[in-house]
């Protein structure tokens, strides 16, 4: 029996140091998967849920994240990590459609080393113009703006085959 991915992402001699690591129930993302905490919110399906990043690096940046709780891409097995970045690319049309972006960037960080800030899996969604390329700022949108790029967004997706 050839071994699983899981058993291979998951070695038990290293693991990725986080300094974000929080007990699940002070989980910012969980918080925002049960609706405690408001997020901006552009698709959900059962397991995942994507929203707009409050601190984008460009309009219409979006995390994706599975619904449940794990740090690193190394507590998902290979179904729950095809599945999340199906999802990242699904959403990365409604985004680049939505802001008539030129291209997008994926970005998935893991451990302090890598800039991990929230320890809850998530997959970063950002769009790309050309007028702006090597441009790569923090912005701060108003409530207004946010939600309306949310809206603008969620109808792409919804319009999607
Ligand atoms: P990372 O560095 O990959 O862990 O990225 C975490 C991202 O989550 C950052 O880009 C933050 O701006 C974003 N973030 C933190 N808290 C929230 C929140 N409550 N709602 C939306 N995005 C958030
Ligand atoms: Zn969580």
């Amino acid at each position: 029996m050839p071994p699983t991915r899981k058993t291979t992402l998951k070695t038990p001699l290293k693991r990725i140091y986080n300094s974000a690591s929080v007990p699940q129930k002070d989980c910012v993302f969980c918080k925002i998967v049960a609706g405690i905490l408001p997020s901006y919110k552009v698709y959900e399906d059962s397991r995942h849920l994507a929203f707009l990043d409050i601190n984008p690096f460009a309009t219409g940046h979006t995390l994706v994240c599975p619904k449940k709780h794990g740090e690193t891409l190394w507590d998902m097995d290979e179904h729950e990590i095809a599945d999340v970045f199906k999802v990242a690319s699904k959403v990365s049309m409604g985004v680049v459609y939505a802001m008539g972006a030129d291209g997008f960037r994926i970005m998935q960080n893991n451990g302090e080393a890598a800039n991990q800030a929230v320890a809850h899996i998530h997959v970063h969604v950002i769009p790309s113009k050309l007028e702006e390329k090597g441009k790569f700022s923090r912005l701060k949108l108003s409530e207004d703006e946010m939600a309306r790029v949310a809206d603008a967004i969620k109808s792409e997706i919804a319009g999607l085959p």
